[in-house]
């Protein structure tokens, strides 16, 4: 134990109340709690079962870095991070030992190579000054490298190493002296609950009756999180680490060396290695529960397992050959089934926070995450793009003992694993099946993962295997999926779209409440589909979905298959108790069909006997209509820019169905479609797609969605008047659609966007354009000034950079397919 955690260990009685208590004392506790007396709350109590450190934080290897991140929101994390960590000493008076060695990223594949230049792109629009090296500069900084088949590496001065107890210690001390009050050897042992909320936080020393629970308990946040009926996705995994005896020519000034294609990490440490190891078959531990005095702990490392990652080690660093083994540490550190961390108010109550699940980022995100969280807990809403940290973005079977131990095997070597776009995890697959699965598996689909669904993404032609071979640019399936796309422009094509969340509203007051909750009018006649968004209370975007009419006292809201769970619990916190409203989750009941093209009404009018005519069935309204031995609910409504229909057939008539429509297009060129041509098709015309091109932190104004808010209706709506203001501010971005010049490149993600020579910000969603003929993508024009009009991005040039070549692009506002909606409306 070090001096530091002697002094804040604590004695004193628990208070019998406290606004908020903090459950953990690790970097994300005290994080949190250093956090939330920054941004001036008082009364903050912070439990910890035995003494701060001594979960996971303790023995982490203290890299951190900014340059790497794919995203806003950890980049923005990181960077706060290695700014508090610099910073922490003079405020607190206790070091963190964070040293700016800076951080080399080596790439020995072509396509590590594209990925790390793409990101470096990203980085280096948000600042972060990465810099490509030549195998030769490599030799020269860590001259103990073997180079024979690096290609490049990538260097990020800022970055470097923190000692993680150090930093913790310095974190608890500087809340404390803010008024945090921290209690060590206190052990959270359960939660009284009042309805929705925890009332009481139950400990083995006594009660503490509180306003605010944050879980940041680390490996051990499920557990927490099953006392107060919170799921918490994680599962605790090996990981390894070794660090050599004193080793010559290395010494502390060396860079981080990261080695993401050997799976490897290597920082000085006393003169001699610390080898981190990402193995690709991770072993996911104490399946049988946590042993109770877990505090300090090791594992009892497997040599055998490792000696073929040290001897992969060793080809990079030959020296390593000879070096003396100081210590083989293996200790647990938790993983969340998508890696992403466990962040911010949990779906199933109304005041208990999580902060957990940092799959082995925790101490490098550490300052930001707690900053984050205190800021979302202040205000309710957070600021940042929480759409990939957001707990609620997970499904309840995602918390079953067998999905997150089986998906745990695969999640550490995925950190360091090549990533691509579109790329899927292989682990905990083939759970959750559509009724159609057997029937697109029979015609050659190529299934993706898509919160535990298996989806089709494409489908392979016959007698081809559907297989894929990643790369950054047209992947193997480009041209089936085209064909799929100009089916779907030029005739009639099919998509499983059962992977949707719906969820039925019905009751007295729907209407009312759920009226309340739209931006969008959905006081509309039975039979109407309203495209909407739900905003909070600083007017921007909680949801993104469509909401139809089903009868006088009954809607169906039709949302994203990860986004259910928070829109359910939206629709619980914002309807009152006592309100004439039921929410039900009817996802199972009903499969999807998604009949899209200029030819879909033929197909569906040769199997009903309705009348599918403009005039009889216009644009975004549903009628319940025969299709073979099934009722069948269909909306006039599209994704794609074509004339179409979305079917809801009741799941039992799923196949009838499914033959039905299969046996009459077949003399019509009926194509099914997978997800990557929806992509495409949404691309081009530029329909929005939460949590990839919009998020939380944007409002319907920036992102072209205004038209679908309804000011003037009688009792307003959550968020009217801050989306007012807004407007009256005047906007600092638009959404903007970009179409490149060239056909060749492929947009993706992150790119940066430059206008006559500046970059304003970068691609949210990119694609090919298979009807427009190039790469398309949706992203932010930013300007200081704020853009005062549309002329402003009219008047520009654009450029686009793709991993650091830029090509000129065609900017618009408007869709540049079909703007005037002719095709969709006829
Ligand atoms: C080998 C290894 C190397 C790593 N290297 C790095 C690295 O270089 N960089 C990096 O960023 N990350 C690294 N990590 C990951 C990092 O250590 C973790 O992400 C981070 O420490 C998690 O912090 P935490 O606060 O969430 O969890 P913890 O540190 O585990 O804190 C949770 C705390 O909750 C307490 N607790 C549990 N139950 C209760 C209860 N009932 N009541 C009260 N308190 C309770 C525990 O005692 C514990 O102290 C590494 C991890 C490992 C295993």
């Amino acid at each position: 134990m070090t001096q530091n955690q002697k002094t804040v260990k604590s004695t004193n009685k628990l208070p019998d109340r406290a606004k908020v208590v903090v459950i953990g004392g690790g970097i994300i506790g005290c994080s949190t709690a250093y956090h939330l007396a920054k941004l001036g709350w008082k009364d903050i109590v912070l439990l910890e079962k035995s003494q701060l450190t001594s979960g996971t934080t303790w023995h982490a290897a203290g890299l951190v870095e900014s340059g790497g991140f794919f995203d806003t929101t950890s980049l923005g994390m990181t960077e706060y991070t290695l700014d508090l960590y610099n910073s922490l000493e003079k405020e607190t008076g206790l070091a963190t030992g964070y040293k700016d060695v800076g951080m080399i990223t080596i790439a020995s594949t072509p396509n590590r190579l594209e990925e790390l230049r793409r990101i470096a792109v990203f980085d280096r629009e948000f600042g972060v000054p990465i810099k490509e090296l030549t195998p030769d500069e490599i030799k020269e900084i860590w001259p103990l490298i073997n180079t024979d088949d690096i290609l490049a590496g990538f260097y990020s001065p800022r970055d470097g190493r923190v000692n993680p107890t150090d930093v913790t210690m310095s974190m608890a001390k500087g809340a404390r002296m803010m008024g945090v009050k921290i209690f060590e050897e206190t052990p959270v042992t359960g939660f009284k609950l009042d309805g929705y909320n925890v009332t009481t936080v139950v400990t083995d020393r006594g009660e503490i009756e509180t306003e605010y629970v944050v879980n940041c308990a680390g490996m051990w946040a499920r557990e927490i999180g099953k006392m107060a009926g919170v799921s918490v996705p994680l599962q605790a995994t090996e990981h390894y680490y070794m660090i050599t005896e004193g080793i010559e020519g290395i010494h502390s000034d060396l860079p981080i060396l990261v080695d993401l294609e050997k799976n490897a990490y290597y920082r000085e440490e006393v003169g001699g290695v610390l080898y981190g190891l990402f193995e690709t078959d991770s072993v996911p531990w104490a399946l049988d529960g946590i042993p109770k005095n877990f505090s300090f702990g090791e594992i009892q490392p497997d040599w055998d397992r490792m000696m073929p990652h040290l001897e992969e080690a060793i080809k990079r660093i030959p020296a390593l050959e000879d070096a003396g083994v100081h210590k083989f540490f293996c200790g647990p550190e938790s993983f969340t089934p998508d890696l992403g961390p466990m962040m911010g108010l949990a779906p199933e109550l109304d005041n208990f926070f999580v902060a957990a699940g940092f799959n082995s980022l925790g101490i490098l995100l550490g300052g930001g995450a707690g900053k984050v969280m205190a800021q979302w807990i202040v205000d309710g809403v957070s600021d940042v793009d929480v759409t990939e940290i957001d707990i609620a973005r997970m499904l309840p079977f995602q918390n079953t003992s067998k999905y997150v131990r089986t998906r745990a095997t695969e999640a550490l070597g995925f950190m360091f694993a090549e990533s691509f776009p579109n790329k899927h995890f292989k682990t905990a697959r083939n759970i959750r099946l559509s009724a159609f699965h057997s029937r697109l598996k029979e015609a050659g689909a190529y299934f993706g993962s898509y919160a535990g669904w298996e989806y089709p993404d494409w489908f392979a032609p016959k007698g081809v295997e559907p297989k894929v071979e990643y790369s950054w640019g047209r992947q193997n399936w480009f041209e089936y999926s085209a064909a799929e796309h100009k089916a779907t422009r030029e005739n009639v094509t099919m998509l499983d779209y059962s992977v949707m969340g719906k969820i039925l509203v019905q009751g007295r007051d729907a209407e009312k409440y759920l009226n309340r909750i739209c931006a969008n009018n959905v006081a509309v006649p039975v039979g109407r589909c309203v495209y909407t968004q739900w905003l909070n209370k600083t007017g921007t975007i909680e949801a993104d979905l469509t909401v139809t009419r089903m009868a006088e006292d009954q809607y169906i809201i039709l949302t994203g298959e990860a986004t259910i769970t928070a829109v359910t619990a939206w629709l619980r916190r914002n309807i009152p108790a006592e309100a004439h409203v039921f929410v039900t989750n009817i996802s199972s009941a009903y499969s999807v069909l998604n009949i899209q093209g200029p030819n879909s009404r033929e197909l569906i009018s040769r199997i009903t006997n309705a009348d599918m005519s403009n005039e009889a069935f216009p644009f975004l309204t549903m009628q319940e209509i025969e299709i073979g031995y099934s009722l069948v609910k269909a909306i006039r409504v599209t994704y794609v820019g074509e004339l179409g229909w979305e079917l809801y057939i009741p799941t039992e008539f799923s196949l009838n169905v499914y033959d039905t429509i299969m046996d009459a297009g077949s003399d019509m060129g009926l194509k099914l479609m997978g997800l990557q041509a929806l992509e495409t098709l949404r691309l081009e015309k530029a329909y929005r797609d939460y949590g990839s091109d919009i998020d939380n932190t944007d409002s319907p104004l920036e992102v072209g969605l205004k038209y679908f808010v309804d000011f003037n209706k009688p009792d307003g709506f959550i968020g009217k008047e801050a989306l007012l203001k807004r407007k009256e501010k005047g906007l600092e971005y638009r959404m903007v659609q970009f179409l490149l010049d060239d056909p060749e490149p492929m947009m993706h993600y992150g790119e940066t966007i430059i206008r006559d020579g500046k970059s304003v910000g970068y691609i949210m969603a990119g694609g090919y354009g298979h009807t427009l003929g190039a790469s398309v993508g949706a992203g932010p024009v930013e300007n200081e000034g704020g853009i005062a009009s549309v002329d402003f991005i009219k008047s520009g040039t654009y450029e686009i950079d793709i991993a650091g070549t830029r090509y000129p692009a065609k900017a618009s506002l408007r869709s540049m397919y079909d703007p005037k909606l002719k095709r969709v409306r006829c």
